[in-house]
């Protein structure tokens, strides 16, 4: 095993579902507002960092919020749950032929970096019947900073794989600036794609070592992560 690549969920893998209302009916629940979510940008962002961003922009003080966190998760997660039978998520173009090459790849790892909670990743990928494919992952309930997910990930991987990977064989792939940030905070490669809300200029701008518009080519998107 010397390659790791760890893709972002939202706006990389699919899109769609019932994910914002679930989020915005567990606030009600055990907030008693969601604050501004209609007009809120959440991309990129883990799920910890929004429900602050949206509690303290309602005034909630923030030991509130601390104390709040655990049932607003837990209320999210019976939502979530609950809705994407009848509200499934999409899977993007060319997500399930790549990470079927990827994965008969002997030398090559997949794992995840995502500002979900690890509880509704697993929700969500299951969904798209993607659940299986991912065997380590950083998440939005191991830090509310993005940040702080790649080492955790690649702390998972060492003990997955009982692997050092080298930081130039570790590609982030997502859809946003964040993203791309998060990666090269620690050195690691960045692969954006422009299938969530950031179209491909605004994704080079951000310094990605590669910008796709889709991960529909296999053949080239292979090519880049495992050269
Ligand atoms: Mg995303």
């Amino acid at each position: 095993m010397r390659h790791l690549v760890l893709f972002d969920i939202d706006g990389t893998l699919l899109w769609g579902g019932p994910a914002k209302e679930a989020f915005h009916l567990a606030l009600l629940e055990v907030f008693g507002t969601a604050g501004d979510i209609e007009s809120h940008d959440f991309s990129g962002k883990t799920d910890p960092q929004i429900a602050r961003e949206l509690l303290e922009g309602a005034g909630l003080p923030s030991g509130t919020v601390d104390h709040g966190l655990p049932s607003l998760f837990r209320a999210y997660l019976r939502e979530l749950e609950a809705r994407l039978p009848d509200d499934p998520v999409t899977v993007l173009p060319g997500v399930p032929e790549l990470l079927d090459v990827l994965g008969a790849m002997e030398d090559v790892a997949l794992g995840l970096v995502t500002g979900n909670i690890a509880g509704g990743a697993e929700l969500k990928l299951g969904s798209a019947r993607l659940g299986e494919r991912f065997a380590i992952g950083g998440f939005g309930s191991d830090s509310e900073l993005r940040d702080d997910l790649p080492p955790v990930a690649l702390e998972r991987a060492r003990t997955r794989w009982a692997v050092d990977f080298a930081p130039d064989r570790v590609w982030i792939v997502g859809d946003t600036p964040r993203d791309v940030a998060c990666a090269q905070a620690h050195g690691l490669r960045t692969l954006a794609v422009a299938t969530g809300r950031f179209d491909a200029d605004a994704l080079r701008a951000t310094g990605a070592d590669r910008v796709v518009d889709h991960l529909g080519d296999t053949d080239a998107i292979v090519e880049v992560l495992v050269p």
